[in-house]
């Protein structure tokens, strides 16, 4: 059975249309929301997470040093150590004991004093050494003397093997308004240790702590930078000199292709600067894999918005195929159908030499069932005649609705002979057919297919035989023959 094709080019098309309206969308909605979220991503790194990181830094520095700080002021103010100064120093174990004491109390790595009137230096561990005018190891002490400091944090000259930077607490002893000498705790940063440690497990950044003069005394491991590279970042050399700047700093640079933060801050404490670098790539490759899986879903979805338009489309337009098919009232296929059909079947009939026939069956006096029951009562007899119709024909038999009250059976495999028989079966099966209004009878013509036949050939000898049928008295059948 042949089917008409309405429109596939166009249902393609559509679907076309739809998906690449879908698509470009979605393309559009990522690539945009991709760029904001990288853009905000990296203006939170520079306005806000890093300055806060390198904050932190220095306040955990300036919390560690808090309590060695607070217990060398009390020192300074310590009446024990403000008599032993004023009663010339006797008995120096009594302040080796004491500033051992203060020194373990403290966790600190050493406790001294100097006397401003003999510049000794005492120490936790019993040393005394002479502080001389000119020995460069002496110098702070000079310095800080002639400071008018209350209180001074001098960096150790050495780190040690794990690079804990030590931080000497010189504390100002006054009596009576004289500088009487210097008492403080020597202790070491272990807190730069830690959070250097405690940067190893954060995988996009890493921390350096750089000495007054930039150079990089620490840094967490797998750290890149070097003073360099440091040299090279615009602007980062011209900020090292500005020590008075105290909130920190974010420079960018490129190194192996990535976009990097460098965040600087000094720390006036200890006179270093802690840097802490970004990755701006490593940063962002979690978001971009939420990003990505969300595209993933976003896809998914309209391929499978597609497949469900598609398939609805598809749906419709079958039943409307359907539609355009059949004819409503009796829901035979229609004229236009058959016209479709019989040009198939007789191009069919010559390749495999099956005979082909044709009847056309017309209601006997119908415009007489109108005038007497009405229209709709006449509907329903054409309704109980294609019926019958259908019924007393085979499946591969195409029954139709010609016009009016006029049927025609395209009969498969089926010569001259059994047509008419088959046309007698529907004819008599509707003449003792006792649901109509009153009698209703058919007459039928028949025709079989030949040689170099045509749709119109062929129904016009059927119609001739109709119209025999019609004029021998109606309520019969009758079959074309070639007039001998
Ligand atoms: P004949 O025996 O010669 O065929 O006489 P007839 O009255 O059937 O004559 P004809 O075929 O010329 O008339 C058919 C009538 O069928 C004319 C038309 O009003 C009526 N008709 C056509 N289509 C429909 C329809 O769909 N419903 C109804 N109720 N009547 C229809
Ligand atoms: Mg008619
Ligand atoms: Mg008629």
């Amino acid at each position: 059975m042949l089917k008409i094709d309405i429109g596939r080019s166009n249902r393609g098309l559509l679907i076309f249309i739809v998906a690449a309206l879908l698509f470009a969308g979605f393309a559009i909605t990522n690539t945009v929301s991709f760029s904001y979220l990288k853009n905000t991503l990296r203006q939170s790194i520079i306005e806000t997470e890093l300055p806060k990181a390198s904050n932190e830094i220095y306040s955990e520095i300036v919390l560690d040093l808090l309590p060695s700080t607070v217990a060398s002021s009390m020192l300074a103010n310590d009446h024990f150590i403000r008599n032993w100064l004023t009663s010339d120093e006797k008995d120096v174990d009594t302040v080796t004991q004491y500033l051992a004491d203060a020194r373990d109390r403290n966790d600190a790595f050493t406790g001294f004093l100097v006397s401003a009137k003999t510049q000794n230096y005492y120490t936790s561990q019993g040393e005394i050494i002479h502080e001389k005018e000119g020995d460069p190891n002496a110098a702070w002490y000079f310095r800080f003397r002639d400071s008018n400091k209350e209180y001074e944090l001098a960096n150790g000259l050495n780190v040690d093997s794990l690079k804990t930077p030590t931080v000497f607490i010189n504390y100002r002893i006054e009596i009576d308004n004289q500088f009487a000498g210097v008492i403080g705790l020597g202790v070491k940063l272990k807190v730069i240790q830690d959070t250097i440690k405690r940067y190893q497990h954060i995988s996009n950044r890493h921390i350096y702590f750089l000495n007054s003069s930039g150079q990089i005394t620490s840094n967490s491991l797998g750290a890149e930078l070097t003073e360099n590279m440091l040299e090279k970042v615009p602007g980062l050399h011209e900020f090292l000199n500005q020590k008075e700047v105290l909130t920190p700093k974010v420079f960018q640079y490129v190194h192996a292709e990535e976009l990097r933060f460098l965040s600087l801050r000094y720390i006036p404490e200890l006179k270093w600067w802690v840097l802490i670098e970004q990755q701006e790539e490593l940063t962002f490759r979690k978001v971009r894999d939420m990003l990505y899986a969300n595209a993933l879903i976003g896809l998914l979805t309209i391929v499978v918005t597609l497949i469900l338009i598609a398939w609805t489309i598809n749906l419709f337009h079958k039943r409307l195929e359907a539609l355009a098919m059949t004819d409503t009232l009796t829901g035979l296929y229609n004229r236009h159908i058959f016209e479709n059909d019989i040009k198939l079947t007789l191009s069919q009939r010559k390749r495999a030499s099956i005979p082909v026939s044709l009847a056309i069956i017309d209601i006997d006096n119908f415009k007489l069932i109108n005038d007497k029951y009405g229209h709709l009562e006449g509907d329903t007899v054409i309704k109980t005649v294609a019926q019958i119709i259908k019924d007393s024909t085979r499946k591969s038999d195409i029954v139709s609705r010609w016009g009016g009250e006029e049927f025609v059976i395209l009969a498969h495999n089926s010569d001259l002979h059994n047509t008419e028989l088959l046309a007698q079966k529907i004819r008599k099966n509707i003449e003792s057919h006792t649901g109509f209004p009153s009698q209703v009878t058919i007459s039928a013509g028949v025709s079989e297919a030949i040689d170099n036949d045509n749709k119109d050939s062929l129904l016009n000898r059927a119609d001739t035989a109709l119209y025999r049928a019609k004029s021998d008295g109606k309520n019969c059948v009758r079959k074309f023959e070639e007039p001998s």
